[in-house]
């Protein structure tokens, strides 16, 4: 059987995705065995010419991790669509634009004013330095993930993916079998489903921080007030965090059922606290729960703050703040 070409890419990414592959240990041998890795920025230095001379469809499959930050990841992801037979989203930046997406509650200015200081400072997209002509990618007003900008095949959630999620990718790659497009690598039932702490529903009374109470090893993190993710986010790692006595924070996003992981999440925190009954005293209920947290979107949205049912207030707030 001939062998596979691969092609792995990141775009607005911050290279854990790229370990995440090897994690898989002596299973890359196998992948190794099977395929050639025609495209591997973080292991090697391929030049944009050697992608623009691949034909079009000669890729196989493609890795494609990172967000859509910049006019330079648009322009890639759309020249690697070209020349892929199969494109993935791989990580949750790919996926929904990760937690660099929560970059998207500031403007571009706001962003450049924090990391540049004075407007001086802020880098041109052409300058000449040294007599040296040099051209920036355009760093885009908002940040968003890949299937904005291409069609994607399949979905690998996770930040990174988890290890027994990558191995699934990989053994139906080695096989030959990639199953039907449009398929998500992990699990289509919430965290919950294979947590091995036991869920009660308890009403919560107080938000807690790991580093604030010891949990319980057996129960339920949310049972105890530890704002756990599980309810609202797709299954696959096998609750890792949980086990590990930390709560889940949303990395696989939400399940197949659910459009909006942080509204869900919220709407089940909200049916944990207070009365129950609609009225004054549940306002004043959620009210005090609410006042607890310190970033409700980097609690609700952390890993799909840029393709969240809000996002389209952050495209409007950073188009008028340009
Ligand atoms: S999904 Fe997580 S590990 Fe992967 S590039 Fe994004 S931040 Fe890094
Ligand atoms: S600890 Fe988290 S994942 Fe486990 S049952 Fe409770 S809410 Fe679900």
């Amino acid at each position: 059987m001939a062998k596979a070409k691969i092609g792995i890419y990141w775009a607005a990414a911050c290279g854990g995705c790229d370990c995440a592959l090897l994690e898989v240990n002596e299973q890359i041998l196998d992948v190794v065995a099977a395929a050639d890795i025609l495209l591997w920025p973080c292991a090697a230095d391929p030049k944009y010419s050697d992608l623009r001379d691949y034909k079009n469809g000669e890729i196989d499959i493609v890795l494609f991790n990172g967000a859509i930050r910049t006019q330079e990841n648009v322009e890639l992801a759309q020249l690697i669509r070209t020349k892929t037979k199969y494109l993935v989203a791989f990580g949750s930046c790919a996926q929904s634009g990760g937690v660099i997406g929560l970059a998207n509650q500031s403007s571009r200015n706001e962003i450049f004013s924090t990391v540049f200081g004075d407007q001086a400072n802020w880098p041109q997209l052409d300058t000449n330095k040294n007599g040296h002509d040099l051209h920036l990618p355009e760093f885009l007003p908002r940040l968003t993930h890949l299937a904005d900008v291409v069609e994607v095949d399949y979905v690998v959630p996770g930040c990174p993916p988890p290890k027994q999620v990558v191995s699934a990718l990989f053994s139906a790659l080695v096989a030959g079998e990639l199953p039907a497009t449009g398929t998500v690598f992990a699990s289509s039932k919430n965290l919950c489903e294979e947590c091995s702490r036991e869920r009660e529903q308890l009403k919560i009374t107080q938000i807690l921080r790991p580093h604030e109470n010891d949990p319980d090893t057996e129960k339920c993190l949310l049972d105890q007030g530890f704002m756990c993710m599980g309810p609202a986010t797709r299954g696959g790692c096998l609750a890792v965090c949980p086990a590990a006595n930390m709560p889940c924070t949303g990395c696989a996003g939400p399940t197949a059922a659910i459009r909006d992981q942080g509204a869900a999440m919220l709407n089940t925190v909200a049916s944990l606290i207070g009365t129950g009954e609609e009225g004054e005293d549940q306002l004043a209920a959620e009210d005090a729960i609410l006042a607890q947290f310190d970033d409700i979107v980097g609690t609700f949205y952390r890993f799909g703050a840029a393709t969240s049912i809000f996002k389209e207030r952050y495209h409007e707030r950073n188009a008028t703040a340009r």
